[in-house]
């Protein structure tokens, strides 16, 4: 794991070397649709261990064969994933995986064609956001409008302890990221190169959304 000096404190690429494979096998342009799903929820399981280290742990008093003892136990319920759609949901499951009793959001936003400004068309949270530690997904971090905007939004919202995850990085997004919401650590498996004229991270891995739904 390293963070970059050039780029701010509060962001991580997890270089885990099973990480770094799959997301090569992700990259390539010939992998399929249901592979390039797999690899996806693998790395989610992955990038989890390391987004989730500084959950609460509670105790509790429990029997093994042996004896009782008082054991860690995560207080699941108190955390909540919000995935920005719809990629965001490729992240999401591998978390879920991993942490079954986490409540869910959805955030859905629209970059609106003549202001470029993402457009909310949806969000949904669960109760008292406030008390919850809240991780963000959303695959690719590019330009960082979307991810800058949800996490206002879910700030709005009452949410005050947030970490925002994602696979792939440009420089761009990270640094317009850290400067709007310096409280939210960002988590990723890679830092690509640049943005293109076209918002895509280069190399990348092409649209997300449409690798792991098979759309064009
Ligand atoms: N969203 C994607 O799915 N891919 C990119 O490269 C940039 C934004």
């Amino acid at each position: 794991m390293t963070t970059d000096s050039a780029l701010p404190e509060s962001f991580t690429v997890v270089e885990h070397p099973l990480i770094q494979h799959k997301l090569t096998l992700m990259r390539r342009v010939d992998t399929p649709t249901t592979k390039f799903r797999q690899l996806l929820r693998e790395i989610s399981l992955l990038l989890g261990y390391e987004v989730t280290r500084g959950l609460k742990l509670d105790t509790v008093e429990i029997e093994t064969p042996l004896e009782t003892m008082n054991a860690p136990i995560l207080e699941g319920k108190k955390l909540c994933i919000v995935s920005i759609l719809r990629a965001g949901n490729g992240l999401l499951d591998g978390m879920l995986d991993l942490i079954p009793n986490a409540r869910v959001g959805h955030v859905g936003l629209y970059r609106d064609h003549e202001t470029l400004e993402p457009v909310e068309y949806y969000f949904k949270m669960p109760e008292n956001l406030g008390e919850r530690d809240v991780i963000v997904v959303d695959p690719m971090l590019a330009t960082g409008n979307s991810a800058i905007a949800a996490v206002e939004r879910l700030k709005r919202a009452g949410a005050s302890r947030m970490g925002f995850l994602c696979l792939l990085a440009a420089p761009e997004g990270v640094r317009a990221f850290a400067e709007a919401h310096p409280d939210v650590p960002i988590f990723t498996a890679a830092l690509d190169r640049e943005l293109n004229e076209n918002g895509y991270i280069m190399p990348g891995l092409g649209d997300a959304g449409d690798r792991m739904y098979g759309t064009k």
